[in-house]
């Protein structure tokens, strides 16, 4: 399911929602189907290519067809009813004794999962640094790893991983290669075209972008056996999206272009001023040149480094704590990705065992007036 033309750009696709018209009414925006069945032929047959609501819904394929164009995924996209939903999917299709290697830095969720409900499914999984290769290369072994999942830039940290080295080295070992994307988003990063397998997605951050959507999506490079199981634990597991979600993602898709490009350049200008700030001691952001991951990230990102950030602060957690606390014009809430800015203190929504720092504050930058964001929290930080 590639673009239908390449004659336009991906962003002129988007805009369009591919250009789709409502054969009856010429409405530019398409209807949203809520249909659960649909008629059959005389001959039983089902020539439409719908069958039942679960797997088929044209509502769905649309947001497919956007999402896949993006990705210029030449397997399609599939759509689910979550980001966990999607990402464990992936999981699923191996089979038991399979081994993983997965980035330790990485969505606190996922990760919790792997450690217990993937394991306990038979699943060996080593979580390792992605962002070391020789780490990497150690970790994988030939035959019995069947897939390597990286996370990049990842969650809190923006460790950064080389996508193409990645999928050279799980390729090298039989396995295949899985990224998450979600803060990258097809706009900074084309993981398909740089080696990997799969791209997922947690839809509800910036590819819906508006908050108001929870949803996954996985994007396949090629449609081989491993990528068919996928579609088939979608159909018959039922992790399906609604159409009103599809729809709602469809819309925040039109947009996804001019806002990443404003939310990236906004949080490229709050790391750069943020770091000549007294009370912040490290910002983390690919964008910044002493970030460890900034070489590798300005070779496979484009049109900026994304729209997450992090800082630490010069006293410590309870400063952290109470920086979050004073904020008015950012939003104290998990998640990330919308056009409203968000602050969180990530160690303690991650509790124990977390590899996220205690002093570290995590910013989604939306899309506010970027001097409005630096000010709110300029004043917090002070009187902390
Ligand atoms: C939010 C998120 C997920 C999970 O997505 P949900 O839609 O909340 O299930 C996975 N990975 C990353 C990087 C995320 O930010």
């Amino acid at each position: 399911m590639s673009s239908p033309s390449s004659r336009w750009s991906k962003r002129s696709l988007a805009a369009q929602a591919m250009g789709h018209v409502d054969p009856v009414t010429k409405a530019v925006v398409m209807p949203i189907h809520v249909a659960t069945t649909y008629i059959r032929d005389e001959d039983n047959a089902y020539s439409s290519g719908y069958v039942y609501g679960r797997p088929d819904n044209a509502t769905t394929r649309e947001a497919e067809a956007v999402l896949a164009m993006l990705e210029e995924a030449e397997a399609g996209a599939l759509l689910f009813s979550s980001g966990m939903a999607a990402a464990t999917a992936v999981f699923q299709a191996l089979n038991p004794g399979d081994h993983i290697v997965a980035s330790k830095v990485m969505y606190w969720a996922l990760r919790s999962w792997l450690m217990t409900e993937a394991t306990r499914w038979g699943l060996g999984v080593d979580f390792v640094e992605t962002d070391d290769l020789d780490a990497l290369r150690a970790a994988v072994m030939p035959g019995r790893t069947k897939l390597v999942w990286i996370e990049t830039p990842s969650n809190p940290l923006w460790t950064i991983t080389d996508i193409a080295a990645a999928a050279e080295i799980a390729h090298a070992a039989g396995a295949q290669l899985a990224v998450d994307s979600t803060t990258a988003s097809p706009i900074h990063t084309r993981p398909l075209s740089l080696g990997a397998d799969i791209v997922m997605h947690a839809a509800t951050k910036v590819l819906n972008g508006h908050s108001d959507v929870i949803a996954g999506a996985l994007a396949g490079r090629k449609a081989d056996d491993f990528w068919q199981k996928i579609v088939s634990i979608r159909k018959m597991g039922g992790a399906v999206l609604g159409p009103f979600e599809a729809y709602l993602l469809m819309r925040g898709m039109r947009t996804l272009h001019v806002r990443t490009a404003a939310q990236a350049k906004s949080a490229m200008a709050l790391a750069e001023r943020l770091s000549a700030h007294p009370k912040v001691a490290r910002v983390l952001y690919p964008g910044l040149p002493q970030h460890p991951g900034h070489d590798v990230a300005a070779r496979q990102m484009e049109n900026g480094f994304g729209y997450m950030l992090s800082i630490q602060l010069t006293d410590g957690e309870a400063a952290a704590v109470k920086t979050a606390a004073r904020v008015g014009l950012w939003k104290r809430a998990t998640s990330l990705g919308g056009v409203e800015s968000l602050i969180e203190h990530r160690a303690s929504i991650e509790g124990p065992g977390t590899p996220c720092p205690p002093d570290l504050l995590r910013l989604s930058t939306g899309l506010e007036d970027p001097d409005d964001l630096f000010a709110d929290l300029d004043a917090a930080l002070r009187s902390a």
